[in-house]
């Protein structure tokens, strides 16, 4: 509210500025025209023909004439130069001000969403929880009813866990994140995770495709593993059918390439920079269904940097979207 009362201010003081400034110029040129036919009539009068007779054409070739007119020219000119400059400056600021406004509107914007989004996602598994402590502490099930509350309850824990791990991670990213320099099998961690994952979503078609041996790699086992989950969990997450996965591996000559690729609906090209952005997430609050914090692209993106690499996304065929990371080894 306030921010759209200074914005009201700045751009009628803007205006005004305008409007004062075409006023100055018009009065300025009028001034300089006045001033030019003052001399022009002062020099008709002061001009003596040999015969007496009317100045007329032979004064309009004297030199002093001329070098009046000129000079009324120049300065008309100037006038006009000096205007175009200073209202193509005043149109700079005013694009500089409406764009860093609506950065700063989308930043609230985001922010107000991520609220909304944790405080759903921290609300949900801690019902959950509670419901099946509820049921069991109030009836006593057969061992294999209680069995299955209590997995449902583990599986809301595990959620509950991951989430709180994202937003330390994510805080840490922006201060003070030093990559484990420990070594790390890409091709196991990813096995582990893909079954792990397998396991929590046993609806999704997931498959690991290791193209050619990775090469050890120097880095932080727990970063990889949050780049691994959060990108699985996401191609889980956004598919709008039944979700269908494939993980690649490829060891190159200066690390290795991961990938991974779903058949999901696909990020719009426009959109593709702007998801690793914190609490960046597609479309609005009101009309996404799938939950989540847009916290984890952004994660994924960091702990890449941090240990030198690179991610793209790219466009599936013939539908879907693919990350793609490329890992250097890292120089001890
Ligand atoms: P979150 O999933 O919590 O919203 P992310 O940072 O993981 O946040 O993702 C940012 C946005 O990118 C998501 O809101 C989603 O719109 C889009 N996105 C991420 N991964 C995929 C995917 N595999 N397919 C389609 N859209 C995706």
């Amino acid at each position: 509210m306030a921010n759209n009362r200074i914005r009201l201010i700045s751009y009628s003081v803007m205006v005004y500025m305008i409007l004062a400034f075409s006023w100055w110029t018009l009065l300025l040129l009028t001034k300089n025209k006045d001033a030019f036919q003052a001399r022009q009539e002062l020099m008709i009068n002061n001009y003596r023909m040999p015969g007496g007779g009317s100045p007329g054409t032979a004064l309009e070739h004297s030199s002093a004439y001329q070098e009046l007119e000129k000079k009324y020219r120049r300065q008309e000119y100037m006038i006009f130069g000096e205007a175009l400059v200073f209202v193509a400056t005043l149109f700079a600021g005013l694009w500089f001000i409406h764009q860093s406004y609506s950065r700063e509107a989308s930043a609230n914007q985001q922010r107000r969403n991520f609220l909304l989004s944790i405080t759903h996602e921290l609300k949900s598994p801690i019902s959950a929880i509670r419901l099946v402590l509820e049921t069991l502490l109030k009836r006593s099930l057969p061992k294999e009813k209680a069995d299955h509350f209590l997995k449902s309850a583990l599986k809301e824990n595990e959620r509950l866990y991951e989430l709180v791990e994202n937003l330390l991670l994510s805080a840490k990213l922006e201060t003070a994140y030093q990559p484990l320099m420990e070594e790390v099998d890409l091709a196991s961690l990813v096995s582990e995770l893909l079954s792990k994952s397998a396991d929590r979503h046993p609806e999704a078609s997931m498959s690991f495709h290791q193209i050619s041996p990775a090469p050890l790699l120097m880095g932080d086992q727990s970063g990889w593993t949050s780049v691994v989950t959060n990108l699985l969990e996401n191609a889980i997450k956004y598919a709008d059918g039944k979700p269908s996965i494939t993980v690649s591996l490829e060891g190159t000559a200066n690390g290795a390439i991961l990938s991974v690729a779903d058949q999901g609906p696909g990020i719009p090209d426009a959109e593709k920079k702007r998801i690793f952005e914190k609490f960046y997430r597609i479309g609005s609050e009101e009309t996404r269904r799938a939950k989540g914090t847009g916290l984890g692209l952004f994660i994924v993106n960091q702990i890449v940097k941090a240990h030198g690499g690179n991610i793209q996304v790219l466009n599936n065929q013939p539908r879907g979207t693919v990350f793609r990371i490329e890992i250097p080894v890292a120089k001890e």
